[in-house]
């Protein structure tokens, strides 16, 4: 069991001030044990205290103040809002970026907008002091990783590249150097980039570092490599990389054990060991509903829907597939819910039941083509798997007339590309 609830602001404050009284110090340390999100959000708060920010808990109620003011206004206002110098204080740019390590989960394009006026405050706070560049490392790096989550490639890279700008001045360049090169692994190895041998040569070495620095940060590595792998076709490889981080991970750390769990399960899945990914799956899935968090459980039903898949059991594969589906369109994220209802879209074909995998598959194109319009750079081989099902599936006539245009536009990309070389991406966790 999870000792307790996620702490608030204000526990977070007193206990890194000091300022907390014993009890209230063991019982923050033991969520802190078997809770990464709060490990995350309070390894905010200390890096830039140690950096010399100062006691979060002096200017708490201005900074309160000061960000809800910001965030009350409408989403696109906050990049041009965040320019005005009465937000420019550190305690500001502490506090969007762990309410947006807590938004991550509910919706992830408003956490990434979070951090970005993070960001901006940070780079517009005078001076290159360490305190200041350990602030604008942590903002760009957050905003660069919820960037790439939400599928905004461009973007996402040129965060990325601010962060490694503000690294130089970090008190443990080291670590910051295992971070980076993470997070461009993490990039090279997302379905529209594929880099696969430039993701694994940064990960051998981000593991170096991490094998001596910090044993978290490693279990993410492999995490990665394992990902790469899986998605590479070595699912073999890749299940030996995820029992090692379920080997490596507390099982107090229930939301950390599950996600090992579901991972190992897709590798499982991939060898064809169905039984086995079953077994780790129910344990998953158990623990990741009695914490409630959608994305997590949204995950755990796509493979679910996928392990029915393989024996045979398509209706209760679209049951599991439409729920992982609407999961993950509840958190805003279209792009897994559209990957979940192809799985449906299967099964329905199957099933030999032409009129609901015709419906859906026109759905899930028009969606992803929608997606497409909004956001010039993102994901693309997602839209077109989504849109060939459409095609095959759809009469030309049963389309709108805007849609039958960008599925030819489509269908002639996916003509002269060659078919994706890889494993379609999973929703796989990389906590
Ligand atoms: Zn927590």
């Amino acid at each position: 069991m999870t000792a307790r609830a996620c702490l608030d602001e204000m526990e977070m404050a007193s206990y890194l001030d000091g300022a907390a009284d014993r009890d209230a110090s063991t019982a923050v340390e033991a969520h802190l044990a078997c809770c990464d999100r709060c490990r995350r959000r309070v390894e905010i708060v200390r890096r830039a205290m140690n950096a010399g920010i100062g006691a979060v808990g002096s200017a708490y109620e201005e900074v309160v103040t000061l960000t809800g003011r910001l965030l009350a206004e409408p989403v696109y206002r906050w990049t041009m809002l965040a320019k005005n110098a009465e937000y420019h204080h550190p305690g500001v740019v502490r506090r969007l970026l762990t309410l947006a390590v807590e938004e991550r989960e509910l919706q992830i394009v408003h956490a990434a907008e979070m951090a970005h006026a993070a960001a901006v405050i940070a780079a517009a706070i005078i001076g290159e002091a360490g305190a200041v560049c350990e602030l604008r490392f942590d903002a760009w790096k957050l905003h660069s990783a919820l960037l790439r989550e939400a599928g905004r490639y461009d973007d996402c890279r040129a965060a990325l590249d601010r962060a490694e700008r503000a690294a130089v001045g970090v008190k443990d360049v080291e670590l910051a150097r295992g971070a980076i090169l993470l997070s461009r692994a993490l990039i090279c190895a997302e379905p529209d980039i594929w880099l696969p041998e430039e993701a694994v040569a940064l990960l051998a070495v981000a593991e170096e570092i991490y094998t001596r620095r910090d044993l978290d940060w490693l279990r993410r590595v492999l995490t990665v490599r394992g990902m790469v792998l899986l998605r590479n076709g070595k699912a073999d490889e890749a299940r030996e990389r995820f029992e090692r981080v379920l080997a490596q991970t507390d099982p107090a750390n229930e939301r950390a054990y599950a996600k090992a769990q579901t991972n190992l399960g897709w590798s499982l899945l991939a060898v064809g060991d169905l039984e086995s990914a079953r077994i780790q799956l129910d344990r998953a899935i158990e623990a990741d509903m009695r914490h409630g968090v959608a994305v997590d459980v949204g995950r755990d039903l796509c493979l679910r829907s996928r392990i029915f898949q393989e024996t045979g059991e398509h209706e209760a594969a679209i049951q599991s597939a439409e729920e992982s589906m609407r999961t993950f369109q509840k958190c805003g994220r279209p792009d897994e819910a559209v990957r979940a209802g192809l799985v449906a879209v299967q099964s329905y074909t199957a099933l030999s039941d032409g009129e609901a995998a015709r419906h859906l598959a026109i759905m899930l194109a028009e969606r992803s083509i929608e997606l497409d319009r909004l956001e010039p750079s993102r994901r693309r081989s997602l839209t077109a798997e989504a849109v060939s099902y459409a095609r095959e599936l759809a009469e030309r006539r049963s389309l709108t007339e805007d849609v039958a245009a960008a599925v030819r536009v489509y269908v002639e990309e996916l003509a002269i590309k060659p078919a994706v070389a890889f494993n379609p991406p999973l929703p796989l966790a990389i906590m």
